[in-house]
């Protein structure tokens, strides 16, 4: 056991957005440095220089920040580290520990061609590595060799995974691992190790395909006398379906989530618990997760993506969100929908009214329509419910509202009123009341929805359908 003080990281090779996998691998790494006061870092992949995009870096910083996932250090960006890299080859050149080999890659495949022909596992046969008494082949002209890391020939590999648990791996098992190309740039495994070395990590979240780069990872750590890190590698993330969770079952990108009216705080709570558990604890604050957060509860078990659950948080922390945070969050989208929200009735009332109902800010959006789109009559809708019966009562409701306090604490007792004086039942009178002011039949409690319409619409729409009929 290190008693370095903690560093975790989060590595995103940025490829494309920042995924619902990543996303949750980077909460752990955050929440192990946050609980014990260590250090957060952001470092950024980008050697594999046809995949990764400026966009695609900008859409994990969008994410992590979206995320409140701040970093302590980084980001760190691997393509900014060459030098360093070569140095580091340099030196292990120098110590042995890393040798050329000139193979080209056809010899290479047609060395594993013959090993496949004898039934033997396909490899390369350390031809060009170095042994005492060993005559390496002539170096052929004009040819730059790769590097390759001298693995060590006997022995294993073991860490404590502290997710997988204990793990060993032969060292005959393992390649001689190319850690530079012929021009000289370093391989994704070396680059990885001389980050954690450098960055003093002490611990690696990652994901579980991550797995077989790991006894490489730490021969080459030990190699150079580094500290090895601990390693925890966390399973990936499976669809309702129990398949690999991908495009084909919906958003996975974390950024689509906010477009489609997640609260971060929700995707955080319900990623945390994907994976990581205390107790029967559902829905928890960020402070508690990261007071809670240990690695002995992660799962070793593949999580199974449930929307049904994450709409259930979301529900949740919409609940007990701030009012007017809620407001600005939904505005926009009211504006996308064509309702026009300046002017209107007032906004966190609104929402405070119909949140209840709403999983999603998109939801609370479309209820919210409600008091912002453009008044529709719908006349059809109006002949219907609007009938000769219930006129009367209609009339004697908005003849009386004239003179009430516009609150609903005094339009519900009014209601009630009319509908005895007419000998009514609620419906009788509340469905025509909201398609005459709200233009349709459903309306959460009519007497807030009046309340919140103000009084002169709603006298000022019960006359004009009124008159209308
Ligand atoms: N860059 C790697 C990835 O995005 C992560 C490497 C690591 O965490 O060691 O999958």
């Amino acid at each position: 056991m290190s008693t370095r003080p903690i560093r975790s990281r989060f590595a995103p090779s940025p490829t494309g957005y920042l995924h619902l996998g990543g996303a949750r691998t980077a909460l752990y790494a955050w929440a192990l440095a946050r609980h014990a006061g260590g250090t957060f870092v952001l470092r950024i992949e980008d050697t594999d220089l046809e995949r990764s995009t400026p966009e695609a870096v900008q859409a994990i910083l969008d994410g992590m920040k979206w995320l409140d996932l701040e970093h302590d250090e980084g980001p760190h960006y691997q393509m900014q580290r060459m030098d360093r890299y070569r140095e580091v080859l340099a030196q292990m050149r120098a110590a042995g520990s890393v040798y050329p080999c000139y193979c080209s890659p056809q010899e290479v495949e047609a060395m594993r061609e013959a090993q496949r022909a004898r039934g033997e596992k396909p490899r390369y046969d350390g031809r060009w590595r170095p042994e005492p008494g060993k005559t390496l082949p002539p170096v052929p002209e004009g040819v730059q060799p790769v590097l390759r890391f001298r693995n060590p020939a006997d022995g294993e590999v073991t860490w404590n995974d502290f997710v997988k648990g204990e793990i060993t791996i032969a060292n005959r098992e393992m390649d001689d691992l190319i850690v530079a190309r012929p021009d000289g740039t370093p391989t994704y495994n070396f680059c990885v190790v001389v980050d954690d070395w450098d960055m003093g990590i002490t611990h690696v979240i990652r994901g579980d395909d991550h797995v077989n780069n790991t006894p490489r990872q730490i021969n080459i750590l030990k190699a150079l006398g580094a500290e090895v890190p601990e390693y925890g590698h966390v399973p990936m993330i499976l669809g309702p379906d129990g398949e690999k969770l991908s495009k084909r079952h919906g958003a996975v990108s974390v950024m689509q989530y906010d477009d489609d009216g997640y609260l971060p705080e929700a995707l955080c709570n319900y990623l945390a618990r994907l994976g990581w558990s205390h107790g029967d604890d559902e829905i928890f604050s960020r402070e508690q997760f990261v007071e809670w957060f240990d690695v002995a509860h992660l799962s070793r078990s593949a999580a199974q993506w449930d929307p049904k659950k994450l709409n259930w948080v979301n529900h949740h922390y919409i609940k007990q969100a701030d009012v007017a945070r809620l407001a600005a969050l939904v505005a926009p989208r009211i504006e996308r929908r064509g309702g026009i929200v300046a002017g209107g009735v007032d906004l966190p009332t609104a929402v405070l009214l119909l949140r209840d109902r709403a999983e999603t800010l998109e939801q609370l959006a479309d209820a919210a329509m409600l008091f912002y789109a453009p008044f529709k009559d719908d006349a059809a809708l109006r002949e219907q419910h609007v009938t000769a019966a219930v006129r009367p009562a209609i009339a004697a409701f908005a003849t009386a509202a004239a003179d009430i306090e516009w609150k609903r604490e005094a339009i519900a007792p009014l209601l009630k009123q009319v509908l005895a004086a007419h000998s009514l039942k609620m419906p009788q009178l509340a469905i025509p009341l909201r398609v005459l002011v709200a233009g349709q039949t459903h309306t959460p409690s009519v007497d807030a929805v009046l309340e919140l319409f103000g009084r002169e619409t709603v006298l000022a729409r019960i006359a004009a359908g009124l008159d209308a009929v």
